[in-house]
């Protein structure tokens, strides 16, 4: 089995063709994490986004071993250039500027500062990062990532730069091949930034499951939209992953898949809906991890949303994706 998986992975990622130079160097061979101290910043006391969540995810699977830290990769900033992938130019420029007004700041959630320009700069670097060794490695996992409602022009919801398209954008033009980025978002929320942004680009095929009455209002039209009920619970929460991600995987045949694994789905969560405990986080992360490596496809992992007031609950509730992407790691001997 152990035989079979590896050449099938060496096949896949054979088509990878320039590295960052970074990669080269680095001699880790436990499951990459990508982490940046940059990947957090000041807001104002008592502000609702838990942005102290982003290094106590870090602390607690160094701190339980769940990782050493010569498995810490670090990103570079996502440069302007970078980032044009996705976003305007006017935008952009706007954001880095600090030219954004009073009411796109109250969309996004986030009063303007240089710190958060730089913040969501990093978060975007991490998860071209990730996407970036994990198709050299098979699997990696950024500890930040998921801002999957910023749109080209405008923030929404929490997310000012669209992480998640700009790698998989990324992914699309750093490459003599032609390679599919398939996106599975499992946050509670609908990508709708995402859906939006790759509506009329065959490339990248979205999978956004969701609760159909939480945020945004109006939603996108993803590749594939499973809107589900409030309250849902472990059990039919897995085995609805479980009826689309296979014959997704058989049918669009990507060459990477970016894994948005948010947290709010947890029965906790103070902007979910639905009833997930811990062990069905677990679940779900392990599933879709195993399901996808074992077809030879590399993934990457982002955090995506979680909110709660206590930190470090909310941090170690994170950190269950890299849990469950360690124990694909060492059972799929990668
Ligand atoms: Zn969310």
């Amino acid at each position: 089995m152990k035989r079979v998986l590896c050449r099938r992975l060496g096949a896949a990622l054979s088509c990878c063709t320039r590295f960052h130079a970074q990669l080269v160097r680095h001699e880790s061979t436990g499951l990459p994490i990508i982490h940046h101290s940059g990947y957090v910043c000041e807001l104002p006391t008592n502000h609702r986004f838990p942005m102290a969540k982003f290094p106590r995810v870090l602390h607690f699977l160094l701190q339980d071993q769940v990782i050493t830290d010569r498995q810490v990769w670090v990103p570079e900033i996502a440069s302007k250039d970078l980032l044009s992938g996705v976003h305007t130019e006017e935008y952009l420029s706007n954001f880095i500027n600090g030219k954004i007004d009073e009411r796109e700041q109250r969309r996004t959630g986030f009063p303007w500062s240089e710190g958060i320009v730089r913040r969501c700069r990093y978060e975007t670097g991490g998860t071209v990062l990730a996407a970036e060794v994990a198709l050299q490695r098979g699997l990696a996992c950024s500890t930040a990532g998921g801002t999957h409602h910023a749109f080209p022009g405008y923030g929404s919801g929490f997310c000012l730069l669209n992480d998640l398209a700009v790698a998989a954008k990324y992914t699309l033009s750093n490459s003599s091949t032609r390679r599919k980025v398939l996106i599975v978002d499992l946050d509670v929320h609908q990508g709708d930034g995402t859906a939006f942004i790759f509506k009329e680009e065959p490339s990248v095929f979205t999978f956004s499951v969701h609760c159909g009455k939480n945020f945004p209002l109006r939603k996108q039209q993803s590749d594939l939209d499973i809107s589900v009920e409030d309250g849902l619970e472990d059990k039919e929460y897995l085995s609805t992953v479980e009826q689309h991600l296979p014959w997704l995987l058989e049918s669009f045949r990507p060459d990477l898949v970016l894994y948005d694994a948010g947290v709010d789905p947890h029965w906790e969560d103070e902007l979910g809906r639905l009833r997930l405990t811990d062990e069905g986080l677990y679940q779900r992360d392990l599933y879709v991890m195993k399901t996808v490596v074992s077809k030879g496809v590399p993934v990457a992992t982002v955090i995506g949303g979680g909110y709660s007031r206590d930190i470090d609950k909310l941090a170690l509730r994170h950190s269950i994706v890299h849990r469950a992407a360690t124990q694909v790691w060492r059972e799929c001997g990668m």
